[in-house]
């Protein structure tokens, strides 16, 4: 069954080939300009001995391709794997074009992808899409499939897009079952996710906006690794994560330090979209030993940053300067206190915001400030609902955001019993549930936000169904959230 949007092209589904065995993509919108994306391959020896391979690239108002409004030729090359990011401009704002490429004498599937609304309109509705972590062993990529079925006006996604290790369980295999750590392994391991045809599927239906959390790279990181190891390893990470996302070509990395990815989107005056990147600037983590009391010196440590100082300021600007009516904030993991326990005993999980309190403190400050916050997250492998209130500790006081974390694709979840534990610890969550994957769509008007968490039957299972696991209603001007089925 396709579950296509019209202008999807049904070939996407079929197994693309090469060259474009690893689909197209699109990202990075503004009004007027957006990033297209693809990635020769082939077993040609032909195109592993060249150093430079032409790529025309087309961009249209229909289709069909009958109104080709852009058209151009990008090079692809060896020491950048083949990855072509085309950066078109002079676009009309608030609309949908098609585009596709050409090499060597085939052509790509066909993507759809649009512009932002200008600044100054007031656009009455979107529709966007956010998940997280899809360990391509843990299951098939049914969730994507669905995504693009809902016509989503772009997806955010949170990080987790690929994973270095195998775990003991899996559906499927990575071919390589090692962890990765060189610039090959990265790359191959990215060819071996986006050789998916409904990770394909997902891209093609609309522009993408991409963050990354630590499996990019390796499990939480920084922790304590060398940093003789560390940077080198992140260097070849940090450069494949580019060389397969449709990031402008200014973001491409130098050496261990990536570009800086995080970034603002306004949809007209309705919300402004703040991306963070809560892992590249972080302090370490605090080891389980430093973290078991909560009162501890180290945790409370006002120098330890999730942000960095210039991105936290960044932040603070771009909320405090925002007209718009919301304000999402997309970060990668969980904001809300999230461990388990009780008092004394409450374990604090050291790799999200509960491990930086003081930086979370910050953010607090900021979002007290901000018109209709609302806090996006993954990373969790699971749903969570909830609200940060004006006392992270005290439930019982005001609302100041609403918190909405998506469950993973494919990656495995807490158990039951973790999740009750989660639940029973943290009650200024609304609701949480570990048993399914999927993602969370928004539609997002002037006077209410409606969200809804989608979960796939069976990951196990290519050709899965979805349904929506429960509804949450978020009024403009009230603070707090509702669940609504
Ligand atoms: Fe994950
Ligand atoms: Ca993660």
């Amino acid at each position: 069954m396709l579950l296509l949007p019209a202008g999807v092209h049904a070939q996407i589904l079929a197994p693309s080939v090469a060259p474009f065995s690893l689909g197209v993509a699109s990202g990075w919108p503004s009004a007027t300009s957006v990033v297209l994306w693809t990635r020769l391959t082939s077993a040609l020896t032909e195109l592993h001995a060249s150093d430079r391979m032409p790529v025309g690239w087309e961009l249209a108002a229909d289709a069909d391709f009958k109104a080709v409004v852009a058209r151009g030729e990008a090079m692809a090359e060896r020491e950048w794997a083949h990855s072509v990011h085309v950066e078109v401009a002079g676009l009309d704002p608030d609309r949908w074009y098609w585009y596709r490429f050409h090499a060597q004498g085939q052509r790509s599937p066909v993507g759809r992808t649009r512009t932002l609304p200008e600044a100054t309109a007031r656009p009455a509705h979107l529709r966007m899409v956010f998940t997280s972590c899809q360990h391509y062993e843990g299951g098939w990529y049914g969730a994507h499939r669905h995504i693009a079925a809902e016509e989503p006006d772009f997806v955010i996604f949170l990080g987790d897009y690929i994973y270095e290790t195998s775990y003991r369980h899996a559906v499927r295999r990575h071919p390589e079952r090692t962890e990765i750590q060189t610039l090959d392994e990265y790359r191959r391991r990215y060819a071996c996710y986006k050789g998916d045809p409904d990770l394909q599927a997902g891209h093609a239906a609309c522009p993408w906006l991409v963050a990354w959390d630590d499996h990019e790279v390796r499990n939480n990181y920084p922790g304590h690794l060398p940093l003789e190891y560390l940077l080198p390893r992140r260097a070849a990470a940090y450069q494949a994560f580019w060389e397969h996302m449709p990031l402008p070509e200014r973001l491409r990395p130098d050496g261990p330090t990536m570009r800086r990815l995080y970034t603002h989107f306004d949809f007209g005056d309705l919300v402004r979209i703040c991306m963070l990147d809560t892992r590249q600037y972080r302090s370490p983590q605090l080891t389980a030993s430093q973290v078991h009391a909560e009162s501890d010196r180290l945790l409370n440590d006002p120098t330890r940053t999730m942000l960095g100082e210039a991105q936290e300021a960044w932040l603070h600007a771009r909320l405090g300067t925002s007209s718009a009516i919301w304000n999402v904030v997309a970060q990668q993991t969980i904001v809300s206190r999230s461990g388990a326990g009780k008092h004394a005993s409450y374990r604090i999980a050291s790799d999200r915001w509960d491990g930086y309190p003081a930086a979370r403190g910050r953010l607090m400050d900021a979002l007290r400030s901000t018109a209709n916050p609302v806090v996006i997250g993954g990373d969790v492998h699971s749903f969570w609902v909830g609200e940060l209130t004006e006392d992270l500790y005290d439930p019982r006081t005001p609302p100041v955001a609403t918190e909405l974390v998506s469950s993973s694709v494919s990656s495995v979840g807490p158990s039951a019993r973790t999740v009750a534990r989660r639940i029973a610890s943290n009650p200024q969550m609304r609701y949480g549930n570990g048993a399914w994957r999927g993602y969370v769509r928004l539609d997002i008007r002037r006077e209410h936000i409606d969200a809804a968490l989608r979960a796939v039957y069976d990951v196990t299972s290519p050709d899965t169904g979805a349904f929506t696991l429960a509804t949450f209603l978020n009024m403009a001007d009230i603070p707090g959230v509702v669940r609504t089925s």
